[in-house]
């Protein structure tokens, strides 16, 4: 039995902003088969003409422009700064991966008997299944889906059911650049998900930990490829020679933005030696961010995703530390929470170790660096680490202990370039990494060929 997906708003729950039956076993089904049908000419056919279409799509994204803002605003509660911003950043990606198409395929290599051409070269998966979470509905699907195209694969994609309407729009334009079958939508939740896992030749996720851990092990048991980029708990390190307020505020956007809904978001603060100056100068920082309307360009700070994402921060508030600010629901329609930071937290509590996915950050005080590095790793995730420091040595030293994907010195844990490997270590990531040239690795494999003049080893 298969249901419909009711869009709302976070901001205004009242407003739906449509409605979407999900694809069933036999949907998805039947996507992978025309996926698999309309492969084989995408991939054997002219890198050039995979270039000219991901270039028409980046035109085709670009046109809709303020209409697509619009709806990501609506629908996941993206402030609109941001969301202007997604959208730019997901036609920079079709661009560059267009051109990407282009690149070389491969490398040839001296043989042993030196007639023979020794080569290894990319060749597409076939079809692609992508799995996409809410919170970067444009940027994250094109992130997957340009290099997967630009390599020849055909892609099969289900978007989070949160986030359906920008989907189903994404979708709908994608469609009228690339020839029938090479991209369809699934919409869906769990059940969907599954059944492309069960029926692509390679998946790749990203969302969070527990899903994507299972979404790994369904697909390594079908002895698919799959990449898996999952939540975070990233810190940002504050050093004490660390300029106080450009720190606090570039800390405070970067745990507060978009409601703290980037798997890049700051949700712990270590701050070395005494902690109460940069504390102050945080919460300083958290207040006077603008929270609101996601529609209005002032704001910073709009709602969460749900009614029991809110709950989730309210309760983690309560469950440890001192609130130095927030923990508490706005009284007002939508899922609006206060930014809450709590302090004196201990590095083993809850909301020290486990995402919450919303706007709060927990500080922790440390004695000095070492014990920064220790505290900072001492968590499951690790995804991404800001040190924030004047001192140069300092920060060539410690870039190098921390273990996650991304290190940031005097830079905010969230933002990441399109241009560059994009990943985590620990449970945050399974797979090679996402973006940039980077991405062919997942959506390629490399056979070695061996061709040798006839008769040669007669
Ligand atoms: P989620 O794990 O709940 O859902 C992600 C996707 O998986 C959705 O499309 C969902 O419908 C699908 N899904 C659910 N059950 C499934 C199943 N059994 N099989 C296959 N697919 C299934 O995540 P979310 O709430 O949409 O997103 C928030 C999470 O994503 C956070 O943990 C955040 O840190 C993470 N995230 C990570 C990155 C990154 O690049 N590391 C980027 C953005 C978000």
């Amino acid at each position: 039995m298969t249901g419909t997906i009711t869009s709302t708003s976070p901001a205004d729950p009242a407003r739906v902003l449509g409605e979407f039956p999900e694809a069933g076993a036999a949907a998805v089904g039947a996507a992978l088969d025309a996926a698999r049908a309309a492969a084989g000419d995408w991939g054997r056919g002219p890198a050039a003409a995979r270039a000219a279409a991901l270039h028409d799509a980046a035109e085709a994204v670009r046109a809709a422009g303020d209409d697509l803002v619009d709806l990501v605003v609506a629908e996941v509660g993206k402030p609109l700064v941001e969301a202007r911003a997604e959208l730019a950043r997901g036609v920079a990606i079709l661009r560059y991966h267009a051109q990407g198409a282009l690149d070389p395929d491969g490398a040839t290599y001296p043989s042993a008997d030196g007639r023979t051409l020794l080569m290894a070269r990319r060749y597409p998966l076939g079809v692609a299944g992508l799995i996409t979470p809410w919170n970067f509905p444009v940027a994250i699907p094109l992130w997957k889906a340009a290099p997967a195209l630009a390599a020849g694969n055909a892609v099969v994609w289900k978007p989070s059911p949160e986030a359906a309407a920008v989907a189903d729009r994404l979708g709908g334009i994608l469609a009228t650049v690339l020839p029938a079958g090479v991209l369809s939508v699934v919409q869906g939740g769990g059940d969907a998900g599954a059944a492309l896992v069960d029926g692509a030749d390679g998946v790749s996720f990203t969302g969070s930990v527990g899903v994507g851990t299972r979404v790994a092990l369904a697909a390594t048991a079908r002895g698919i490829p799959v990449q898996a980029e999952m939540g975070g708990l990233n810190a940002s390190v504050v050093l004490p020679d660390a300029d106080l307020a450009a720190t606090a505020a570039t800390v405070a956007a970067a745990a507060m933005g978009y409601a703290g809904q980037k798997c890049t978001a700051t949700s712990r603060v270590v701050v070395v030696g005494d902690s109460a100056p940069f504390t102050d100068a945080l919460v300083a920082a958290v207040d006077a961010l603008v929270v609101g309307d996601p529609a209005d360009a002032a704001t910073v700070v709009g709602p969460v995703i749900r009614a029991d994402a809110a709950a989730a921060v309210v309760a983690a508030a309560a469950a440890g530390g001192t609130v130095a600010t927030g923990g508490e629901r706005l009284d007002r329609p939508g899922w609006f929470v206060a930014p809450t930071v709590v302090t004196g937290v201990d590095p083993h509590a809850d909301v020290a170790q486990r995402e919450v996915f919303g706007p709060i950050t927990a500080v922790l005080g440390v004695a000095d660096a070492d014990e920064a590095v220790r505290v900072t790793n001492d968590v499951e995730y690790g995804l991404v680490t800001a040190l924030f420091t004047r001192d140069l040595d300092r920060a060539l030293d410690l870039a190098g202990r921390f273990d996650t994907g991304m290190v940031k010195v005097n830079a905010p844990t969230s933002g990441v370039d399109l241009h560059a490997p994009f990943g985590g270590e620990k449970r945050s990531s399974i797979g090679p990494r996402e973006q940039g040239k980077a991405a062919r690795d997942f959506y390629t494999s490399t056979r070695t060929i061996a061709i040798s003049p006839a008769g040669a080893r007669a």
